[in-house]
Formats: structure tokens, sequence, C-alpha cells
């Protein structure tokens, strides 16, 4: 279904797949601190991401996922390297890109609708609403348009904030570990979710985990990442039929990638047991 706003402008919000959301990151390496403090979060890292794709980068705490994810939402400058968004490079933050947090990041002070508002009003666009509407419903929260914050769910929260961070239509959605705070049940919910919405609405998606079922339940590709430096150790393409529901996780297929991924970080766990033993 296409929508028209209020100026006329076509919106493709629920519409074939978007062609923009193609990223390039190009050997960037992100260094914190100077001499005997300095940090290494992320080291030559290299990777495309196709529009419209599924994207899980998956890997231990320190890593360096949210680094990684900061560069491309424009937090964080790369100390080398450089980061392309539909071939224009990314310098700040943008309505291009849309994030999510692990923490709820709500306004307190506004209802679930203004919440979903303020991005496109930030951006300038003054005439959202009905996208907003459309997203609302989409994250199934009609009922609790005009509800606070404190009001709502830890869950719920954060389908606001997936709400809130899609109704620029961004390129590229944003998302680190945003289910991580909710109950294991939640968090299936809040997966069949996404993936419902990423349908219809065609953006890409770069989702940051540490949860191995997590990222081959969502993902069209998982990058692991490994510690001291972070950097990407490996990548699996995952072909899990889609649409997916939870039960696909006991299916002979999941559980193949979920041992080729335990492998993977298993030896990157060894290495770093040594590492620190020698050091
Ligand atoms: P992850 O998200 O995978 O847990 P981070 O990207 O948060 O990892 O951190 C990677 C490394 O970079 C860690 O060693 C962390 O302490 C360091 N780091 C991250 N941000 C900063 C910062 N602003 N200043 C100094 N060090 C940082
Ligand atoms: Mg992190």
């Amino acid at each position: 279904m296409t929508n028209t706003n209020l100026t006329g402008k076509t919106k493709v919000l629920g519409s074939t797949k978007k062609k923009s959301g193609n990223l390039d990151i190009k050997n960037i390496t992100i260094s914190f601190g100077k001499g005997s403090d300095k940090v290494t979060a992320v080291e030559n890292i290299n990777l495309s991401i196709e529009a419209g794709s599924f994207i899980c980068i998956l890997g231990p705490s320190g890593c360096g996922k949210s680094t990684l994810l900061n560069s491309i939402a424009g937090f964080v400058k790369p100390t080398s390297g450089n980061i392309y968004l539909d071939a224009k490079e990314v310098s700040e933050p943008g309505p291009d890109r849309g994030m999510v947090f692990q923490q709820y990041s709500l306004l307190p002070w506004k209802t679930t609708f203004e919440n979903i508002l303020l991005g496109p009003r930030l951006a300038g666009d003054l005439e959202a609403t009905e996208i907003s509407e459309r997203l609302l419903s989409m994250v199934g929260l009609a009922k609790y348009r005009d509800h606070y914050p404190s009001q709502l769910s830890g869950g719920m929260q954060q389908r606001v904030g997936i709400a809130r961070a899609l109704a620029t239509q961004p390129g590229v959605l944003l998302m680190d570990e945003p289910f991580g705070a909710l109950d294991a049940q939640t968090r299936n919910f809040m997966q069949e979710n996404l993936l419902q919405v990423w349908s219809e609405t065609g953006t890409t998606v770069v989702f940051v985990t540490h949860d191995v079922d997590e990222s081959i339940f969502l993902s069209d590709k998982i990058i692991v990442m490994g510690s001291n430096p972070g950097q990407i150790i490996s990548q699996f393409d995952n072909e899990l039929p889609r649409p997916r529901e939870q039960e696909l996780s006991t299916s002979k297929e999941f559980i193949e990638l979920k041992r080729k991924c335990l492998d993977v970080i298993r030896t990157e766990s060894n290495k770093a047991f040594d590492f620190q033993n020698l050091n």
C-alpha cells in the first residue's frame, strides 16, 4: 500500500522494499584515548550491507559492537576509514538512520504518539502524523496512543522506541541490544513483531546482540566479532525460510547454524582466555 501525505509527496512506508539503505563500511578503525591509555575498539572493519537486508552483529561484551553501530549512526567518528550510506559519506547523525538503544529512551512527559512524532518533527517534517499512526498500529499499540511511558511495560516502551526510530522513514534502522533487558517470552514476541515491521517497511536493519539464538532467528546474515581488538572474525549467510516463528529454533537448520556460530565463538573465547593469562 502506498501512502500520500498532505504535501502530496509519495511515502513508501508499507509499500514495496526501498532501494535506499545500502551501507558500505570501508576499513574503519576506531581508537579512544592516547598513549598508554589508548584503546582500539574496532580495527579494519570492512562490511557491505545490502539495502533492505537484516544483518546481526554478534559478539561478546566489549568487542566493539556499540562502537561500530555508533559510528554508522554518526555519533562516533572513525579514527580512520569511511562509512557510506547510499554512496554518501556519513559524518554526523541524520534522519536517514534510526537508532534503538537497550535502555528505553522515551521522553516521559510525552505520550506514546508524541514520542513517535518527535523524530519527524525534529527533522522538520510537520506532517508525519499519518506515518506515525501506521507505525503505532504496526507495533500493536494503537490503543496506547495517548498513554505516557510510565503507563507502559518495558516491551511496550521498546516498541514505541522502534516506531519512533522508523517515523522518519530511515534507510537504516540501527538497534543496539534492544531486547536485552526484556524477559525471554517478551523478547520472543518482540523479535516476531520486529520481523513483521521490517517486512512491511523494507528498511535495512543492523541489529547488535550477544545472543546467538536471537541473531539466527532474525538475520539474513550474521557478522561475528571478536575482541582485542574488535574485528570481524566470521560471517554466516542465514537462509532459514521466512516468515519465521519461534518453533524454527528447534529445526535442524537452525541448530546447524547455531553450532557453526558457537564453534567460532568458542575458538575466540579460548584465544581471549590465553591472551588474558599471558598478559
Ligand atoms: P560492546 O558494545 O561490544 O560491548 P563497546 O563498543 O561498548 O563494546 O566497547 C569496545 C571497547 O571500547 C571497550 O574496551 C570499551 O571500554 C571501549 N570504549 C567504548 N567507548 C569508549 C569511549 N567513549 N572511551 C573510551 N573507551 C571506550
Ligand atoms: Mg554494547
